[in-house]
């Protein structure tokens, strides 16, 4: 029996070091094990770090990506090579505590083949995460069929079988926290209090992080395409009384129905802002067909301890 831990690393240089440290002293007492850290194309020492630990213990290795591919691919990437009976990913800056993994084992070992975990107190994560966290799960929960409980992040243990169908999806743009929700298996949820970033910033930018919440939504969602038909049908019935209303001034009160720039502007303006909403909505979609449709490799390895 063999655990693969799976640690997707952007600009960690001063975190892969000790995180090693502290996940070889949890994982000897629990037998066999690897772990392989995914370099995503980190412009800071980070690779050289991981050569380092590779060489001293070859258990540790790693992959490193050409340039900068993201989180989801950096998990799929390790989850591609991993060799254990189960994978368990977490991130680099030791917000997921390593001490939490003989726990999640156990669970996994009592027949669970997913074990999640959910950060409970919130006292170390800044204002900011919170907030777009929340808004993140909600619109997430109400726009897609997968349950997604808020603080849920990827800090989990998924069995072999599990492993194989993510291994086996040829999505281009996998959103990893849904596609595990969505296969089903027999769950298990832990709760953690997640730490404080140990070095170094937060590898999600505003941006980055929009973009995961877009592609999370539009990934297991076609709900916001049907929105489109609801707020046309909407503004058609608003629009159709508002002419009534109209009709019914110009016949009984004429002398009131000439000031009609103000409601001109304003319909105009408004099925304008919302023709472009919804044309936004389905560029998205399609934008997505465009680059499955493309087939390109989900990332591109440079180097890797297996070279050595
Ligand atoms: N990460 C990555 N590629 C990226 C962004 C982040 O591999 O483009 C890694 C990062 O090194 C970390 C994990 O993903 O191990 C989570 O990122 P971070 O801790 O910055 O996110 P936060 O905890 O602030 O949500
Ligand atoms: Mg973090």
């Amino acid at each position: 029996m063999k655990i693969s831990i799976v640690v997707p690393s952007y600009n960690e240089e001063n975190n892969v070091i000790i995180l090693g440290k502290r996940l070889k002293e949890v994982l000897v007492a629990l037998g066999d094990f690897e772990v392989i850290f995914v370099d995503d194309g980190s412009s800071d020492g980070t690779l050289s770090q991981l050569i380092n630990l590779h060489q001293e213990d070859k258990r540790f290795r790693y992959y490193s990506f050409s340039r900068n591919f993201g989180h989801q691919q950096a998990l799929r990437c390790g989850m591609e090579y991993a060799t254990g009976d189960c994978v368990i990913s977490m991130d680099a800056d030791l917000q997921h505590p390593p001490e939490l993994i003989p726990e999640l084992v156990s669970k996994w070992k009592e027949g669970y083949d997913i074990v999640f975990t959910q950060r409970t107190e919130e006292d170390n994560l800044s204002f900011f995460k919170k907030f777009t966290s929340g808004i993140f799960y909600r619109l997430m929960n109400r726009l897609s069929d997968v349950d997604l409980e808020e603080g849920t992040a990827d800090f989990r243990l998924v069995d072999k079988k599990a492993v194989d169908v993510i291994r086996n999806a040829s999505e281009s743009n996998l959103f990893m926290r849904g596609f595990i929700s969505w296969i089903g298996f027999k769950q298990y949820k832990i709760t953690y209090k997640a730490a404080l970033r140990h070095s170094g910033t937060t590898k999600y930018s505003i941006r980055k992080m929009m973009g995961f919440a877009l592609n999370g939504i539009t990934s297991f969602s076609i709900k916001p395409l049907r929105f489109s038909i609801f707020a046309g049908l909407l503004i058609s019935a608003l629009a159709f009384f508002y002419a009534i209303y109209a009709i019914i001034l110009y016949l009984f009160f004429p002398e009131k129905a000439v000031a009609g720039w103000a409601s001109v502007l304003v319909s105009v303006l408004f099925m304008g802002g919302i023709q472009l909403l919804f044309l936004g909505v389905i560029g998205e979609y399609l934008g997505k067909l465009f680059m499955q449709s493309k087939n390109r490799p989900h990332y591109i390895i440079q180097a890797s301890s297996a070279d050595e």
